[in-house]
């Protein structure tokens, strides 16, 4: 295990800022989990998982405190500023330095914030249903830092080669579009499918373009498919059991 087994946000913020995705590489459990899974509620076996979170804490400079989420695919952000027990959201922000807010995925997306001065960052799970709910406005609407002064980097999610979707979500996405031009914008984010009725949709493309109308243009990332890609990443839609990847970032004291 080595830092160089995750994946680090390539963006223009302040050095202060550390933001990584952890890949599927150099832990200890073992098949359908093999072998850095990070989440407990997947299945694994719980020594190994703490082995595993042990590990990735060793990487790490100390002392850093960690704050937990149990993901609901809803909209709610927990503000921390200290650590404590699990809460129950999908975002997470914080001022705080030293402290980790991280989320697990495997297919979702992850969505690392931060303001560019180096004095806040946020992370986010968001799925479909997720940025459907509005996860992505909530949790900017939360940051004291105005749009202009924060940076994105869409961390690893199932590509659009691989996400397939009902005509219902992108229904959902077409019914929320408040213009003729985000309509047209929100189309270009979901292609055919072989399968008559799907549609293969753009994750990235979709939280782009919420990210575009608060605002922010400081965007990176998205190049990566989790369901492509099964030497680095768990994926719930390739594998079904399966562990998952942690996306952290803090603020360096
Ligand atoms: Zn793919």
């Amino acid at each position: 295990m080595t830092l160089k087994q995750q994946i680090f946000a390539d963006w223009d913020v302040s050095p202060n800022i550390v933001a990584f995705t952890t890949t599927r590489l150099g832990g200890v459990s073992e098949l359908p989990f093999a072998s850095f899974n990070l989440a407990t509620h997947v299945g694994d076996d719980a020594h190994r998982v703490a082995s595993n979170r042990a590990l990735l804490k060793e990487l790490l400079p100390q002392p850093l405190e960690w704050q937990w989420l149990d993901q609901v695919h809803g909209d709610d952000v927990a503000m921390v500023n200290k650590a404590g027990p699990t809460l129950i959201a999908d975002a997470m922000l914080t001022t705080s330095e030293n402290l980790v807010c991280c989320v697990q995925t495997a297919d979702c997306l992850p969505l690392f914030i931060a303001a560019v001065d180096g004095t806040e960052v946020a992370v986010i799970h968001a799925g479909w249903k997720g940025l459907a709910s509005g996860v992505i406005e909530n949790t900017i609407s939360r940051m004291s830092s105005s749009p202009s002064s924060l940076a994105v980097y869409l961390g690893p999610a199932i590509g659009p080669c691989h996400f397939e979707v009902g005509g219902q979500v992108r229904d959902c996405f077409l019914a929320a579009a408040e213009s003729p031009s985000l309509v047209l914008a929100t189309q270009a984010c979901f292609v055919c499918s072989k399968n008559p009725g799907k549609f293969m949709a753009d994750l990235y493309a979709i939280a782009r373009l919420k990210l575009s109308a608060l605002g922010i243009d400081k965007i990176s990332g998205g190049d990566f498919c989790t369901h492509c890609d099964d030497d680095k990443f768990f994926s719930y839609r390739r594998d079904g059991v399966t562990g998952r990847m942690l996306n952290a970032i803090y603020i360096e004291a």
